[in-house]
């Protein structure tokens, strides 16, 4: 190898292993044996996961089709696919959430491929295999989301689904996303989310179309606290789902 060579390879190993922020990493490996009690600090992704999981299926084939899972954490919404037939594997960058993820998989024996990886690594073995990717809750906690969409691209057979879930960044989603659910309601720890890294819909939207994508759907996920239900809506000013293909 020439050491123009070996140079490119550095910088590209350097680049790809990059888009990590293990500051937010340390959180998620921090909560993690809470993953599955539903009344803690992951209550919330419990009860949006029927809601996003019904989003998905009812746009998307699943039952025998290859989804990829990006920043699974503890395999919630990973188990739920799995359960509906998806030959899944589920990637994150926190060891203890996966060593949960791995753990809960035998309890529900369900099989179910856990990674350790970023999603930029795993594109560089498994380029163009999968009909569905989903990176639900994700996107906020990268420092380059916009890597993270372009990489989906290149591990998605042509035609394939992606379905992204964050948080919108304006003043409403700051009092909600961050005062509310962290401070007031108390439905997540504190310091779960930064508001800067919090991303609007048109951003994602530019992202997805500078990779070749086409917005499908976009739909806001609302919580009442009075109910305590979430419903999807067309109000995308806190937290919102979509779905782009290509
Ligand atoms: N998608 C899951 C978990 C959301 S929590 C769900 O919605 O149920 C966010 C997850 O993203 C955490 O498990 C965290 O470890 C993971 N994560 C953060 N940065 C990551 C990165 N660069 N690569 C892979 N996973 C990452």
């Amino acid at each position: 190898m020439s050491t123009h060579e070996e140079q490119k390879l550095e910088r590209s190993t350097t680049e790809t292993s990059a888009n990590v922020d293990p500051k937010e990493l340390s959180k998620f490996d921090e909560l993690a044996r809470n993953w599955w009690d539903k009344n803690s600090e992951f209550k919330p992704l419990h009860d949006i996961n029927p809601l996003r999981l019904n989003y998905i299926t009812s746009k998307s084939e699943v039952k025998g089709k290859r989804v990829l899972d990006v920043g699974c954490g503890g395999g919630i919404l990973t188990e739920a696919l799995a359960a509906e037939g998806a030959i899944i594997t589920g990637i994150d960058m926190a060891e203890k959430p996966l060593q949960v993820a791995k753990l809960h998989r035998h309890k529900s024996g369900l099989d179910i491929d856990y990674q350790l990886t970023t999603i930029e690594d795993y594109a560089e073995k498994h380029a163009g295999e999968f009909d569905v990717i989903t990176c639900l809750e994700m996107l906020e906690h990268v420092p380059d989301p916009s890597s993270i969409v372009k990489t989906c691209r290149k591990l998605l057979k042509p035609s394939g689904d992606l379905y992204l879930s964050t948080i919108n960044r304006n003043a409403k989603a700051y009092l909600f996303a961050v005062v509310g659910a962290e401070y007031i309601l108390n439905l997540l720890a504190r310091g779960t989310h930064d508001y800067e890294k919090f991303i609007k819909p048109s951003e994602l939207a530019k992202w997805l179309r500078e990779s070749g994508f086409t917005l499908q759907d976009l739909k806001g996920m609302t919580y009442n606290p009075i109910t305590k239900i979430y419903k999807l809506s067309q109000d995308t000013s806190v937290n919102y789902v979509l779905h782009a293909r290509f």
